[in-house]
């Protein structure tokens, strides 16, 4: 039996099967369009159950469909060590999004069986149901794996054409019998591209995701009065846009207060009557902010509801200040953390600290067994887009730091 510190991914077993899953839903432009719970979705979820079973693992799906490969363990009355990510992707998303933390995890299971190894605790590949949140918002089905979320209220969500996600479940054959709780982990780890630019930058290999950012996405409505492009003398207008636009400037402005710094981003705006010759009377925008530490965020609030006030204050304005959305931040469990850098530093892996900017699955595991992500760099941090591209070898380093922390785990 090799010993666990010999045992690697395998770059172009796990590159082929990237590609080969890309097929599935694939973009014109190179990327892949693969939403939840469509006939897409229900071949990629085929190809996935089917290379498992060849790998020898048995298959279960719940009543989220989310799907459990299991490598069975020497004792089975042991917990699970879990790892997987997601198979959906955006509308135009790429080839490398959630598929690669999947198929990492089958490597895994692959590279181990090749090895001849055996564990103590079984080990799981999981997808994750919609992840994207493209058709059902809210990262609903490892959410109810974790209690966030009622399994009956999940599958009672609909869509945008009244098809709740029971019947989407239905439809593709993947709506589970077994209780969403049946398989409580004793640790999770994810595998999955950064979608940042900075472990490129760095020349780094391996991110050890030490939590993801907080965020709380705002409303933000101000209302003047509409008036004559000609005739309505500048001294006397109560102009939306004006008010909006230095709002926009001072929250940028608040973003800079703070080391480092919370991203805070205006994305959306509308003016009403949107018409080039007449004093705009309303403009409504979007506030998204976003900051691994709780406290900043409750303090950049603040400060941003400050400022927007003093501004349609002086600018004889109206404003209605809205929070529409909030998720705290989550911190990983040191442990699996620790796990990830030993592993990389074993395998002379380069690798950093660093916090997710995005919501990831293994934000909803957190909250209920210890959790840790790995990071792999993709092309300039582009993500969410048909362009996404990552190495091979990378990706296979990645997977190498899974397997060593998965074995770690598994005994
Ligand atoms: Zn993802």
């Amino acid at each position: 039996m090799a010993s666990g510190q010999d045992i690697r991914a395998d770059k172009n077993r796990l590159w082929a099967s990237i590609m080969e899953m890309g097929r599935i839903g694939a973009t014109p432009a190179g990327g892949v369009g693969r939403i939840a719970l469509t006939a897409l979705d229900k071949q990629a979820r085929d190809l996935f159950v089917s290379w498992c079973k060849n790998a020898g693992c048995s298959v279960r799906i719940d009543a989220m469909g989310n799907i459990f490969a299991r490598r069975q363990g020497s004792d089975p009355g042991v917990a699970p060590v879990m790892t997987g990510s997601h198979l959906d992707t955006q509308p135009l998303g790429g080839k490398f999004d959630g598929i690669y933390g999947v198929l990492a995890g089958l490597e895994a299971v692959r590279a181990m069986n090749d090895a001849g190894v055996d564990t103590r605790a079984p080990i799981d590949v999981v997808v994750w149901t919609d992840e994207e949140g493209v058709r059902f918002p809210g990262m609903l089905a490892s959410g109810v794996f974790s209690g966030v979320y009622a399994v009956e209220d999940a599958l009672a969500r609909t869509d945008s054409d009244g098809i709740s996600m029971g019947e989407a479940l239905e439809a593709i054959g993947y709506a589970g019998e077994q209780a969403p709780h049946a398989h409580r982990p004793s640790a999770f780890f994810e595998a999955h591209i950064e979608q940042g630019p900075i472990l490129e930058a760095e020349g780094r290999t391996v991110g050890v995701v030490m939590g993801a950012q907080g965020q709380r996405c705002f409303h933000v409505t101000v209302t003047g009065e509409e008036g004559h492009a000609g005739t309505l003398p500048m001294d006397v207008r109560r102009d939306a846009l004006l008010g909006a636009a230095r709002m926009v400037d001072a929250v940028n402005a608040i973003a800079f207060e703070h080391e480092p710094h919370p991203v805070i981003t205006v994305g959306s705006l509308n003016v009403r009557p949107n018409s080039p010759n007449t004093i705009p009377g309303q403009t409504q925008f979007s506030i998204d902010s976003r900051h691994p530490d709780n406290g900043v965020l409750e303090t950049v609030e603040k400060h941003m509801r400050e400022a927007c006030a003093a501004i349609a204050d002086k600018s004889k304005l109206e404003i209605h200040f809205e929070r529409v959305s909030q998720r705290t931040s989550v911190s990983f469990d040191s442990g699996c953390i620790n796990s990830i850098r030993e592993a990389a530093a074993r395998l002379s892996v380069s690798h950093r600290d660093m916090y997710s900017g995005a919501g990831h699955d293994a934000c909803n595991l957190a909250l209920v067994a210890p959790t840790g992500m790995i990071f792999v760099p993709c092309e300039r941090g582009i993500s969410h887009n048909e362009m996404e591209n990552a190495k091979a070898e990378d990706l296979a380093d990645g997977c190498s730091v899974l397997i060593q922390v998965l074995m770690e785990r598994a005994g």
